[in-house]
């Protein structure tokens, strides 16, 4: 199942939390555990010499021990789970903890022992007994036998603190993961909402409404970019469906307006208002080449710009082919008024030759049509490490900032009213740009309005 970003960021933030708390409870438990134990061995041994050392000070000089003070001393020492058997130098016993209150020494261990097993099972520990010299002035007065659970043990206090510092670690632990939780919840909600917003827009564009576009700023960079690229797409998508109603109105008029002018006529003549000279019918035949034509393009350009399309490369010099191109023209140039040049020199290029043919054609023909009388047409032949350049550049009446980006979509033509006398269908580009692109070539276009347009054709070399 999938599972929304918020629910997940949540998730892996208290999964963080919790793996910290653990490590870090562990880690304080094994530290503090092992301090812990050190600290309560060397108390024990510390408290066991000082208990060798008071039981020492109960020894008066006249060789006569205080029992009243022994006794008190065992008892307090019981009281604190140590069991004493205190001897003089001939073995006598002088006071044993056993002997006063043998019941309250074994309730003593035990409950040592229960308290010990709580924390660390069976193998915790024993009751042992450890033997101490007793001295008065360097001199050796008797034994203290001192016996308790061991290596070590925790009082009732030891017990209580080490409960309370768990129970602090969970408290922390808990806070901890109820911040980390309303934390990831947060995050999840400020990376969440702007992506939800995202995704909506993203769906009405997919129903069609690219107006809908997004406006909000997210902090985060990556978000940012991603309504910036949708709102491009929306855009972009928006160009598109423009070009697309355009286009198919424009082919409608392309269509429309020879048929309309073969229809007249051919009526005329079937009604008998006109008699069908041959100046009529030539008219007529001229009007139904003129679609011809326009449904040729139409298939070219389907051609070229389906996947599998293949072109016939031959090796040829391209300078010689546009000498021709321009020869074929001259006529044309000449009645005009308009002068033609080209510059450049021999250049071998791989390419399709009639293709190629067809694009430096396109281009001419353009540069005639929209250059005035008296204007100047430049053609240059140069070349870069890797590409043959061709440049068509006229003194015409020039593309404006914008129409320029769209020059190269089917149809497209600055002069919206698509009179006859100034232009042909629009698609003389839209092949160019096709077959070019097929030679894995390049073309652009710089123009300036009222000074002139300049189109470069980059070809790879290829051979
Ligand atoms: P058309 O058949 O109308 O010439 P194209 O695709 O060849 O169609 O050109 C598209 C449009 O680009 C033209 O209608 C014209 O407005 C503009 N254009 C192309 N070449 C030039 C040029 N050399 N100078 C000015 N405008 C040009």
């Amino acid at each position: 199942m999938k599972s929304s970003l918020k629910t997940k960021l949540a998730l892996t933030y208290a999964l963080v939390a919790i793996i910290s708390i653990l490590m870090i409870s562990l880690m304080t438990n094994v530290f503090l555990e092992k301090q812990f134990k050190e600290y309560t061995i060397e108390n024990q041994e510390n408290k066991n010499k000082e208990l060798a050392d008071l039981i020492s000070k109960q020894y008066s000089d006249n060789e006569n021990w205080n029992y009243k003070s022994i006794e008190s001393i065992g008892i307090n020492a019981l009281e604190q789970g140590l069991i004493i058997k205190l001897s003089d130098n001939s073995g006598k016993v002088i006071w044993d903890a056993a002997t006063h209150n043998n019941g309250l020494c074994k309730q003593m261990i035990d409950h040592i022992e229960n308290n010990m097993t709580k924390y660390y099972g069976n193998s915790s520990g024993k009751y042992e007994e450890k033997l101490y010299t007793v001295h008065n002035n360097n001199n050796k007065i008797g034994n203290l036998q001192i016996g308790y659970y061991g290596p070590f043990y925790y009082s009732d206090n030891d017990i209580e603190f080490i409960n309370t510092l768990n129970k602090l670690l969970l408290g922390v632990g808990m806070l901890a993961l109820f911040f980390a939780v309303l934390l990831g919840l947060f995050m999840a909600k400020m990376l969440s909402n702007p992506i939800s917003r995202v995704v909506k827009a993203a769906q009405n564009i997919a129903n069609g409404f690219y107006n809908n576009k997004i406006t909000e700023k997210s902090e985060t960079a990556e978000i940012d970019l991603l309504i910036s690229t949708i709102n491009n797409l929306a855009e972009t998508l928006e160009n598109q469906k423009n070009l697309r109603k355009r286009m198919s109105a424009d082919i409608a008029h392309e269509l429309r307006t020879p048929l309309a002018t073969l229809q007249s006529h051919l009526e005329a003549m079937i009604d008998g208002i006109w008699k069908p000279s041959t100046e009529r019918l030539e008219s007529c035949h001229e009007e139904s080449l003129r679609i011809n034509r326009l449904i040729g393009d139409l298939e070219n350009l389907a051609e070229y710009e389906s996947e599998n399309y293949k072109l016939s490369k031959v090796k040829y010099d391209i300078y010689d082919q546009i000498k021709k191109i321009i020869y074929n023209f001259q006529a044309d140039f000449k009645n005009k008024g308009i002068n033609i040049n080209l510059n450049g020199k021999r250049e071998i290029v791989f390419a399709d030759k009639d293709k190629i043919s067809q694009v430096i054609i396109n281009l001419i023909s353009n540069s005639l049509k929209y250059t005035p009388k008296d204007g100047n047409v430049e053609i240059i032949i140069d070349k870069s490490d890797k590409e043959i350049i061709i440049k068509i550049k006229d003194t015409g009446r020039g593309i404006s900032s914008e129409d320029l980006p769209y020059i190269f979509e089917r149809f497209y033509r600055v002069d919206k009213s698509r009179n006859r006398l100034t232009g042909g269908a629009g698609i003389g580009l839209t092949i160019a740009k096709a077959i070019v692109n097929f030679h894995k070539g390049n073309i652009a276009v710089k123009s300036n309005l009222g000074k002139g347009t300049e189109f470069t054709v980059l070809l790879p070399k290829g051979i």
